[in-house]
């Protein structure tokens, strides 16, 4: 597949901004290696799970996303060789680059819980994690009347930390709409102590899950699911303990790691257990090989991940590959910024901003975002799509 200046593997979120921001920089001889024809914008996944949005407004050509002169190889990458500056793509041929950008995203581990592969789309158990089950998410809340509700978190990282929780209140809050909330149980599962990273918000989330009756299991997971019988064990990390519970609905979120390739790769950093690729946390610059970047979900960088990040780190990859290029020292930082729309009714939201520090950073300043703003709601369904299609992938915002 010859020879590249520069190579981005991963035409999603992160790789299509790289793309078109050295584009916009005068780059010429860019490849991007995308397997899929789709380009999904899956932070609108809550919403089509939430019935407030249908699954094509979060779907494009990806051919419509891919910039002008941008070269586009329609395979998967398997494996990457650093040394020797080649990566080998699924049909058996390799290319050779002089610049690497990693943006393969983040790879969903269905079987990391003994059952979730064998239930997931059918015995009334969904994810929104997954273009084809978010829509029958919204099947099941409609039909649920009474019974047991189960939300699950998974240990380790994930992608959107706080969507897990969302679809619970937009169900929840859905429930009491239709008068029937009280017949309905409903757990979320969070294996962390607190249920938000920031204390400042974890603050408002506790309000929001009491004031639905929702019974939150902190420290605790998921760690089988029998789709036959309906049932679940939730382990307590705290007090070890195991129960099983009956569900009538299940939204369960898979564990979450480096794609296997990647995690074989000489790029993966060995600090991480999940096998994401070493970046420098600033530069976002692959410490053994200064002529690789990540961007996104997985770069391991300590933050949490999510699409906003990646809006904030593509900048910062494309100024310092432009330095590389110019014999010169990547000089940008990113600083961790990461976001978190956190859908809490149909009509609210709380937009959770904050960095590496855990220091909310918030775009509004004027506005008081630690409390459920209506504005907030109409920014994620009306304003953000917008501003992702037309801003973040052209490399203007
Ligand atoms: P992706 O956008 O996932 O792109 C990865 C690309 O790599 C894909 O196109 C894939 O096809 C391609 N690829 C995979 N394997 C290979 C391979 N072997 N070779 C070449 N290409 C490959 N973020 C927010 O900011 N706000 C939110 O509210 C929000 N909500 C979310 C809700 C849900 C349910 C989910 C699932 C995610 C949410 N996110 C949210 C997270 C956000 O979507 C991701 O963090 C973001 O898409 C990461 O960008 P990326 O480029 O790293 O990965």
């Amino acid at each position: 597949a010859g020879r590249h200046r520069v190579a981005i593997i991963g035409g999603g979120s992160g790789g299509i901004s790289v793309a078109a921001r050295l584009r916009r920089a005068g780059i010429s001889d860019i490849t991007v290696v995308e397997p899929s024809d789709t380009h999904w914008y899956q932070p609108l996944w809550t919403l089509v799970g939430g019935g407030q949005a249908p699954l094509s407004a979060s779907r494009r050509p990806e051919a419509s996303v891919m910039p002008d002169g941008v070269r586009w190889i329609r395979q998967h990458a398997v494996a990457v060789d650093p040394d020797a500056r080649t990566v080998t793509l699924s049909g058996g041929d390799s290319l050779t680059y002089e610049y690497l950008v990693m943006a393969p995203g983040l790879q969903l581990d269905w079987s990391g819980v003994p059952g979730l592969a064998e239930a997931v789309g059918h015995d009334r158990v969904s994810s929104n994690y997954a273009s084809e089950y978010a829509p029958r998410t919204w099947e099941l809340i409609k039909n649920l009347r009474s019974g047991t509700a189960i939300f699950t978190h998974p240990a380790g990282p994930l992608k959107c930390g706080g969507a897990p929780q969302k679809i619970a209140y937009l169900a929840a809050d859905y429930w009491r709409k239709q008068k029937v909330l009280d017949r309905i149980r409903v757990i979320l599962v969070i294996p962390d102590p607190a249920m938000f990273k920031v204390p400042e918000w974890t603050r408002t989330l506790e309000k929001v899950a009491a004031r639905y009756g929702i019974e939150v299991r902190l420290q605790s997971e998921m760690t089988a699911v029998d789709g036959d019988r309906r049932e679940v064990t939730i382990t307590d990390h705290a007090s070890g303990v195991k129960e099983t519970i009956s569900y009538g609905l299940l939204h369960a979120v898979p564990p979450q790691s480096a794609p296997d390739w990647v995690k074989a790769s000489p790029l993966a950093d060995p600090a991480s257990p999940f096998g994401f690729v070493a970046a420098d946390k600033y530069t976002l610059q692959h410490p053994q090989h200064p002529n690789v970047f990540s961007v996104g979900d997985v770069a391991n960088v300590p933050t949490s991940k999510t699409g906003a990040a990646v809006r904030k780190q593509a900048p910062v990859v494309v100024a310092n590959l432009l330095a590389v290029m110019n014999g010169r020292t990547p000089a940008h930082r990113y600083d961790g910024y990461t976001s978190c729309p956190l859908v809490t009714a149909r009509d609210k939201m709380l937009l959770a901003e904050f960095d590496y520090d855990l220091k909310p950073k918030p775009s509004f300043p004027v506005i008081n975002t630690f409390k459920e703003r209506r504005d907030m709601w109409v920014f994620k369904r009306y304003v953000l799509p917008p501003v992702y299609w037309h801003g973040m992938l052209t490399g203007r915002l």
